[in-house]
């Protein structure tokens, strides 16, 4: 890895922003059960950490798989449905969507909808990440983890042209946007 690369999130800031959120969500769901959507890819490593520090009984474990960024820095604003719900699994039931990060908020429109259409019992947004100065699209996020400036980041999931997601911490380019 690069050198000009710092960390912005640590991963023992990353572990206490998760156990806050999984405490957050027990809370709301406590004597029900959920069915957890992940947004694949950048989701992958958020959502196995937040369902083992959660006690919330987890029906099922859903994975829709968006693109959006391409291989820059930027959205394209294009979103693409890579890998769709399977027919009615979040049918009548309470859904905990979960996100890696929420930019434009375009990915995450376009998950709702999908959810939407298959009409579930309820249907909350959990993200790791916001910038919310990059909004387009209006969303609204139930469980947040942390808001962050508008920088690229990578690491713990998130990518950089597919690289990085393995790194167990968050970093961003040192003087960039
Ligand atoms: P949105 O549709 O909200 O613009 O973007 C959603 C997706 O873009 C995220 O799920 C994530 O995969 C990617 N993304 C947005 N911001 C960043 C970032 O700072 N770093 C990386 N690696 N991906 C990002
Ligand atoms: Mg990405």
């Amino acid at each position: 890895m690069d050198d000009k690369w710092v960390v912005y999130i640590s991963k023992a800031e990353i572990a206490q922003a998760v156990e806050t959120l999984a405490a957050a969500i027990d809370h709301e769901y406590a004597g029900r059960s959920l069915v957890v959507v992940a947004v694949l890819k950048g989701a992958f490593i958020f959502v196995a950490d937040l369902i083992r520090q959660m006690q919330t009984s987890v029906a099922r474990v859903e994975l829709l798989r968006l693109a959006s960024y391409g291989a820059g820095t930027t959205s394209s604003g294009q979103v693409e449905v890579l890998v769709d719900l399977p027919p009615g699994a979040v049918t009548d039931q309470h859904v905990l969507l979960v996100e890696d990060i929420v930019d434009t908020g375009r990915s995450t429109t376009v998950a709702m909808k999908l959810l939407q259409e298959q009409h579930p019992a309820s249907v909350k947004l959990c993200s790791l990440l916001d910038k919310p100065s990059r909004r387009v699209v209006p969303v609204v996020i139930d469980y947040l983890g942390i808001s962050i400036e508008d920088k690229f980041v990578i690491g713990y999931g998130l990518d950089w042209d597919e690289r990085y997601r393995d790194l167990p911490d968050i970093y961003v380019v040192e003087g960039g946007d």
